[in-house]
């Protein structure tokens, strides 16, 4: 149990300092292995078949020469001289170097070759095969001295064994010779190519990990207030390639973030400062002299004015936060549509009383009745009522409409004859604190940030807003809810 656990410490500890070491060296550590594995096992296969084959060469000649030894009718009653005459005439011009016999099943020898000076044993298993009227190769080692390759073939006479052995052996100098050479030449040759595959692994991968350098160098550079520092991206189109892409991407969608955040931190400093100037404008002037209470209750009126709209510009910005954070209670309940649409159309009607503004309803097309969180929905559409109220002449008609779109969802569209919005303008509308005309909207009550809320509550729904307008024909402002619909 001990040991067991010193052999986990150890492999714990080994693979936390294989960890700590560059990626580089990692891979051309795990190319080493590889190699280590592969080189012995490919080196093992190919000795394996040229020894094969060397054998296979030799044991041909061996099985000629004894079928024609045991072909030869006279093969019992040669002398000496006839069996190294025979060995010769076999051989040709070349040395001779083979030896011969003929013996019998008890092992006496009938006829040998001059040249055998090898006590070629006659085994167990060759008897019994030969009996059986099969012919065995067999290798006997010598010392300090290469193997003995031999075969032992039964004398077969019309079907019959006859009792007699033919054996012919040689030395394998010759296949040991070139087995050695072989042998060194692995030898040699695995360490250094060994070393050359693990220097190339290693450089290769360094070089195939240089942009990450470069890329670890231009993160350094980023920080949180600039972050205009783009990656370098690779010429060649592989995974590094995209992965700097996918970061310039994300960092793109950051800075683009982060301005907005800068802008929306400025703008609301700018409009929070201005209702605050104006309050303490006014109870500076009014504590300048002795006033006359209706110039204290002018002024404190003012006062009231001001930090009542700055609660209302706190109150909407809190809201737009926290639903952005994803952060508002989405309780929904089932809304009666001509309830709700009667509800927000008699609220708007009141504030275009003064100009005389008729808020018609179009309900034919709505379902009777929907899912939403009702308060939402209510400040989303009285946004956009309130705006098209602004926005429209004296005795304008004001439309909301309602009607069930495709799948689930449920539109509300609200459509002025006002002045109408800038093409170009159509998205940056719904940007907090964003307006067409900053003077004029100011001196109408709006800071910018109704439709960047009504937007919001209408992402809480899983629907959006969209604005159409051509300037001077009036606007369109279509939000959508999603999965409205009972
Ligand atoms: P505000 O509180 O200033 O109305 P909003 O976010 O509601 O802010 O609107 C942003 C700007 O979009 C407005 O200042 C106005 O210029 C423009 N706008 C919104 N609704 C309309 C409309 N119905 N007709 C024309 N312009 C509009």
């Amino acid at each position: 149990m001990p040991l067991l656990k010193f052999k986990k410490i150890l492999q714990k500890n080994n693979w936390h300092l294989y960890a700590r070491l560059p990626i580089s060296v990692r891979i051309a550590a795990g190319h080493a292995i590889l190699m280590a594995i592969l080189l012995p096992m490919v080196g093992f296969g190919i000795y394996n078949m040229v020894r094969r084959d060397l054998l296979k060469s030799v044991d041909g000649a061996l099985l000629v020469s004894a079928e024609s030894m045991r072909a030869s009718k006279s093969s019992e009653g040669l002398v000496k001289g006839g069996l190294d005459q025979f060995l010769q005439n076999f051989s040709g011009e070349r040395e001779v170097n083979a030896y011969a016999r003929v013996v019998d099943l008890s092992g006496n020898v009938r006829n040998r070759s001059t040249r055998d000076d090898v006590p070629l044993p006659v085994s167990k298993i060759a008897m019994a095969r030969a009996e059986q009227g099969a012919s065995t190769f067999e290798s006997w080692d010598r010392p300090d001295k290469a193997p003995f390759r031999q075969l032992t073939m039964p004398v077969i006479v019309s079907g019959l064994f006859t009792g007699s052995l033919v054996q012919v052996g040689t030395p394998l100098d010759a296949t040991w010779a070139t087995l050695s050479q072989l042998r060194s030449v692995f030898y040699l040759a695995f360490p250094a190519i060994l070393c050359v595959c693990v220097m190339a692994g290693y450089i290769m991968a360094r070089r195939a990990l240089a942009p990450v350098v470069g890329m670890r160098r231009a993160a350094d550079q980023l920080s949180g207030s600039d972050l205009s520092h783009r990656l370098e991206v690779p010429q060649v189109h592989d995974e590094l390639h995209d992965l700097a892409d996918t970061f310039n991407r994300m960092l793109a969608r950051l800075e683009d973030a982060f301005e907005r955040q800068r802008r929306f931190n400025s703008d609301v400093s700018h409009e929070l400062r201005t209702p605050l100037t104006a309050i303490r404008g006014e109870a500076e002037l009014a504590l300048r002299r002795i006033r006359s209470p209706e110039e204290y209750r002018s002024a404190l009126e003012t006062i009231q004015k001001e930090s009542l709209s700055m609660g209302c510009t706190v109150d909407d910005l809190l809201l737009l936060a926290r639903a952005e954070a994803g952060a508002l209670p989405n309780v929904k309940t089932v809304v009666t549509t001509a309830e709700f649409l009667e509800g927000v159309a008699v609220k708007a009607s009141l504030l275009g009383k003064n100009k005389q503004i008729q808020v018609k309803v179009l309900g034919a097309e709505a379902p009777v009745s929907f899912i939403a969180a009702e308060n939402y929905l209510s400040l989303a559409i009285g946004n956009l009522l309130s705006n098209a109220i602004k926005h429209s002449p004296e005795h304008g008609v004001v439309t909301l409409a309602c009607k069930k779109e495709k799948g689930d969802s449920v539109l509300f569209s609200v459509i002025d004859q006002g002045e109408g919005i800038p093409k170009g303008l159509l998205e940056q509308i719904f940007d907090p604190f964003f307006r067409v005309d900053s003077a004029r909207n100011r001196i109408a009550g709006g800071v910018g940030i109704g439709l960047s809320l009504a937007r919001a509550m209408a992402k809480l729904h899983g629907g959006n807003i969209k604005a159409e307008s051509a300037s001077g024909r009036g606007s369109q402002f279509h939000l959508s809810i999603q999965q409205a619909v009972i």
